[in-house]
């Protein structure tokens, strides 16, 4: 009986191990299928979690001031309690993706799931923009076994910089630094509008936007470009 039991669950974290981590490491290590840079002269900002109501149209402020456009991933049940800010993204020029209608990773979601945590992003995104969405982000670049062929109607954006901005201390201590050393052209930067998901500091999005000015300011000065995934 014990025998069955080791068995069984041993089985099932193969399973498991095959179903998550096993594409997860394959997909970011190959690169297979995913894009972590872009060819054009500028940099691409990227903010996942949002849009927030207390953060994402202070961050569309500072964008504006600085006429740097960005790409957003959006949560889709966020996007339905705020549209108006994905029609104000959407008129002032950024570019709007999808990271699953709740903020919930593909490990957790069985293929029916995850394609309906797309379709129903999608559709939240095109009642604001009745535009086409052609980019996607997986929540913390988790993959499952099926995340690429059921995406595979859309571009897989990841990153090649990520600071950690989902917690205050990292935003006070290091992330401008961190933030100055990528000038290379094509670099897409991974930063959050929005506190509220598992694991993050609520007031993080206020700390990073306090570098982030700091950091267009400067780049402003050097004539850098921000641009969307889309301006290439
Ligand atoms: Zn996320």
């Amino acid at each position: 009986m014990i025998n069955i039991i080791i068995f069984c669950m041993i089985s099932f974290l193969v399973l498991f191990l095959l179903y998550t981590i096993f594409p997860t490491v394959l997909i970011r290590v190959t690169g297979w299928g995913i894009t972590k840079k872009v060819k054009t002269e500028g940099i691409a900002l990227t903010f996942d979690d949002g849009p927030s109501p207390e953060y994402t149209e202070l961050l569309l402020d500072l964008l504006k001031k600085y006429d740097a456009k960005a790409t957003f991933f959006v949560v889709g049940s966020n996007v339905k309690r705020n549209p108006e800010i994905i029609k104000r993204m959407y008129l002032e020029g950024h570019t709007i993706g999808i990271h699953h209608f709740d903020h919930i990773s593909s490990w957790l979601l069985s293929p029916f799931q995850l394609k309906r945590q797309l379709n129903m992003t999608e559709m939240a995104i095109r009642e604001c923009t009745n535009e086409k969405v052609t980019y996607y982000r997986p929540p913390w670049g988790h993959f499952n076994l099926f995340t690429l062929l059921l995406s595979k109607k859309y571009k897989v954006i990841m990153w090649s910089d990520i600071f950690g901005d989902w917690k205050v201390d990292k935003c006070k201590n290091g992330l401008l630094d961190q933030l100055r050393k990528t000038t290379e052209a094509g670099s897409i930067l991974l930063l959050h509008d929005c506190g509220e998901t598992w694991g993050a500091d609520k007031e993080a999005p206020k700390f990073m936007m306090e570098n982030l000015a700091i950091f267009l300011k400067e780049n402003q000065n050097k004539g850098t470009r921000f641009v969307t995934l889309k301006d290439r």
